[in-house]
């Protein structure tokens, strides 16, 4: 923890960073994200077991990008997002810096994505075993059960977008839910308009979740939403050979073709 402070004073002191995200005490025990941008809050920082949340999500908005150039407190998830958002055009190399906490306290630096793509080459970048587990369930499951288990947990969503807001690949200015003219997306929480936006949200994401599970982890109604897109991670890696976040130069699956690509899900 003293390293991190020190690491975070030193970056700002000679302004390698304009504010750097990490971790801090919210209300009651709770962590949340916090924008250190001088030496005298990094006593503000901490670093437990509780801090888990994907901090990259934080990078694309507009009211961080204006403080400056960006530092951010990196699990595994947020690494990957930073590859993934290169991917598409959204980060260019050296404008975040990544510190990365490792298991012995120690921090590892990284200024650029090819040493993010080394680094995860070496760690583990899958999903947990429970949620492992709970995937194999739905995956038992009938297509009529399955449709049954998502309709049900989709009629609890109150449209509130924390799913949204939380996932560092949502990142478009304008969404297809917030357009009215044409208004694709019913506004009001009801069966269908709630299909609907989770039925978009889901191939939206296909083959560019990095499962970090922050979709799931916001929802204030408790639906497993990250199992939708984590579902999906395996047909586009069998199907297109991608993996989401491993590379800042890959293209996305599903906005490029060759002429060879497998057609067997067309029935
Ligand atoms: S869809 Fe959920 S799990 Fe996937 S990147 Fe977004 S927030 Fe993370
Ligand atoms: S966070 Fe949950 S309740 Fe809110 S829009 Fe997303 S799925 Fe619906």
């Amino acid at each position: 923890m003293s390293e991190l402070i020190k690491k975070v004073t030193q970056l700002l002191n000679d302004k390698t960073v304009d504010v750097f995200i990490g971790y801090g005490k919210g209300s009651a025990d709770r962590i949340r994200a916090i924008f250190v941008r001088s030496a005298e809050q990094t006593e503000k920082l901490v670093l437990n077991s509780a801090c888990t949340q994907n901090l990259a999500g934080y990078i694309l908005k507009q009211e961080v990008k204006h403080l400056g150039k960006i530092g951010v407190l990196a699990n595994v998830a947020a690494l990957r997002s930073m590859l993934q958002l290169a991917s598409e055009f959204q980060v260019k190399d050296g404008e975040v810096l990544a510190l990365f906490a490792n298991p012995d306290g120690t921090l590892t630096e990284f200024i650029d994505f090819h040493s993010i793509e080394v680094f995860l080459t070496t760690t583990d970048t899958g999903i947990t075993s429970d949620e492992q587990e709970r995937i194999a369930q739905l995956e038992a499951l009938t297509v009529s059960e399955r449709w049954n288990f998502w309709n049900k947990e989709f009629e609890k969503c109150i449209k509130c977008y924390a799913c949204r807001a939380a996932c560092p690949m949502c990142y478009c200015h304008r969404c297809t839910t917030d357009v009215n003219q044409p208004q694709w997306i019913p506004v009001a929480s009801h069966e269908r308009g709630n299909l609907d936006y989770h039925l978009m949200r889901a191939m939206h994401l296909a083959g560019r979740c990095v499962n970090c599970g922050e979709c799931a982890s916001a929802c204030p109604m408790d639906i497993p939403l990250n199992l939708l897109t984590y579902q999906l991670i395996s047909p586009i890696k069998t199907g297109f050979g991608a993996t989401a976040g491993m590379k800042a130069d890959a293209v996305y699956a599903l906005s490029t073709y060759k002429p060879d690509d497998k057609e067997n899900f067309i029935i």
